[in-house]
């Protein structure tokens, strides 16, 4: 039990040992339950996203039919895994796949 006055933690006592209110707050004062983050964050992983992201933008340059791919499996099983990234994810390896393909159909028809 936490002093809602001057915060202070009483074990037994129904008032405060410290200031002598009484004891009602269930709560910390500190407003701890606000800055602890929420359970579902906590077990959050982006790791799949951010690597899918990557890969996408690598695909951008080098290798879109590898990169690209590659990236856009990692960002569907991200977005299996109900990743928050997913979406931009799966957003980036498709542009990179695309627009890779594109870029180097432009690049290789310039070149020959
Ligand atoms: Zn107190």
């Amino acid at each position: 039990m936490f002093c809602s006055k001057c915060g202070t933690q009483n074990l037994s006592s129904s008032f405060c040992t410290n200031c002598g209110s009484q004891l009602q707050a269930v709560q910390p004062p500190l407003g701890t339950p606000t800055l602890q983050p929420m359970p579902s964050s906590v077990t959050q992983s982006n790791t799949l996203s951010v690597l899918a992201i990557i890969f996408g933008s690598i695909s951008f340059l080098l290798f879109p039919m590898l990169f690209g791919s590659v990236g856009l499996v990692l960002a569907i099983v991200a977005k299996n895994k109900n990743e928050t990234k997913a979406n931009t994810a799966i957003l980036v390896s498709s542009l990179g796949l695309g627009l890779g393909l594109i870029f180097g159909a432009i690049v290789g028809t310039l070149a020959f």
